[in-house]
């Protein structure tokens, strides 16, 4: 089937999107279609790829002849319309897989990788690869205002990528999230709207709005587009590791888009062609105040069971996650396990990573390690094993929520006191001295 042009004034991309389906009913829809849901299932809608030609067109066009951005491989993307396409995403994607020597040799592992979107632009965390198609998505319908209802990232690259796009963003929040997250959206120009309830309750009331009043939401009404986003992270991971897919993924999961959608990516690579992605397990990383995927894979459910969240890792904290039984699928259909981690686990990993390899991630990302170190000790990861553990939002971001260590404070600004300030910063011993 060819593929449609969304608009017939502008360039078509690559892409070889054919249209959506519901990953329940099998209904199909024109990619035209702007419902995200299906009508008799309300599932999300799964966009559908002609891979034969998308074969033919990776072969046609040379990896350096390609950017290096999240559209690197555009004709597993959604977007048909190129100058939509041009406007979002640019510099987005390509972060770095790094060997992690000093934390592997912790742990124990040789072969240790951690794909960092903790340095992704423009907003730090793995999201600017979803939020870029929603943005995409939104330009390509002709459409000129974006809502998002967000744990925190979602926002940032909400009104980051918005603003870029020179589009009004509008961003609604739920109870507890750190102050500063919501604080760095307005100072992007976004308008933000703190909501007294959950996300789970914010998500559902932002749906009703924005079916009401005709306002896009970047992860509800634009999903099927936004999720496609996450593929990214699983085509990068392969093509960085030189086409040879790992034996472990280790990925933390909220709604389950990022896991589930890396998934689906590796399929992709070895349907056209550019990698055997099969033997690859996924091991999913919860923290243990909210870990509803975790809990399905382990107890072997066939659905999910709802909970509400209690974990400082905001950005995990989805008691109701959308795509969780396709993570369950995944992790089924692969062989891996799934890791609940403590809080205080969490905090641990995040000091340990920072120490050893220099790298700040927040809480989701030292779920990911805590995670790692589980899995590691019940014999799920072997000494040399291929591992990579997704990292996937900065800790800069959540640093107030820290818990911090001690330091010195109120030394005398001259050398004498310095000095022996010193002799005690070398014998760490700190411990009661400043905060
Ligand atoms: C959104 C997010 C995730 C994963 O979310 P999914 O809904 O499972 O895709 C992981 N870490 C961080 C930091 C996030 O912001
Ligand atoms: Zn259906």
């Amino acid at each position: 089937m060819a593929a449609p042009n969304i608009h017939s004034s502008g360039q078509p991309t690559r892409s070889c999107a054919t249209g959506m389906r519901c990953p329940s009913c099998g209904q199909t829809f024109e990619l035209t279609e702007t419902e995200a849901f299906c009508p008799d299932c309300s599932r999300c809608l799964d966009v559908t790829y002609d891979y034969e030609l998308a074969a033919e067109r990776i072969k046609g066009l040379g990896l350096s002849e390609r950017p290096q951005n999240i559209w690197r491989f555009e004709e597993l993307l959604p977007i048909m319309d190129a100058s939509a396409q041009a406007r979002v995403g640019q510099y987005s994607g390509f972060t770095p897989l790094i060997h992690a020597q000093r934390l592997g040799a912790e742990l124990g592992l040789s072969n240790l990788y951690i794909k960092d979107d903790s340095t992704m632009r423009p907003t730090l965390s793995y999201k600017d690869r979803v939020v870029s198609m929603s943005v995409a998505r939104l330009l390509e319908l002709g459409k000129s205002e974006l809502g998002c209802v967000s744990t925190g990232n979602v926002g940032h690259s909400v009104s980051a990528l918005a603003a870029k796009a020179g589009v009004p963003a509008y961003v609604f929040y739920p109870n507890r999230l750190e102050p500063t997250k919501a604080r760095a959206c307005r100072a992007l120009g976004a308008r933000v709207c703190q909501l007294d309830g959950n996300y789970d309750e914010a998500n559902r009331e932002c749906r009703r709005l924005g079916a009401e009043v005709g306002l896009e939401f970047a992860n509800i009404s634009l999903r099927p587009f936004y999720s496609e986003g996450a593929k990214t992270e699983g085509f990068e991971i392969i093509e960085q590791l030189g086409w040879q897919s790992p034996e472990h993924i280790v990925l933390p999961a909220a709604g389950g888009t990022l896991s589930s959608r890396a998934h689906k990516g590796l399929i992709e690579l070895e349907t056209v062609g550019l990698a055997q992605t099969a033997h690859t397990k996924f091991h999913i990383a919860q923290p243990a105040g909210c870990a509803p995927i975790a809990t399905a894979i382990i107890s072997g459910d066939q659905e999910i069971h709802p909970v509400t969240p209690t974990t400082i890792a905001h950005s995990l904290a989805i008691g109701a996650p959308g795509d969780g039984m396709l993570v369950v699928d995944a992790v089924r259909q692969r062989g891996g396990v799934a890791a609940t981690v403590t809080d205080a686990e969490i905090w641990a990993a995040v000091d340990l990573l920072g120490a050893t390899e220099g790298i700040l991630t927040e809480p989701a990302g030292g779920t990911s390690i805590a995670s790692l170190f589980k899995l590691v000790e019940a014999g799920h990861i072997g000494a040399d094993d291929v591992t990579v553990a997704v990292l996937t939002g900065n800790g800069l971001k959540t640093i107030e929520d820290h818990p911090d260590k001690p330091w010195l404070m109120g030394i005398p600004c001259h050398v004498d006191a310095m000095r022996d300030a010193l002799e005690q910063l070398r014998e760490g011993a700190t411990a009661g001295v400043g905060a």
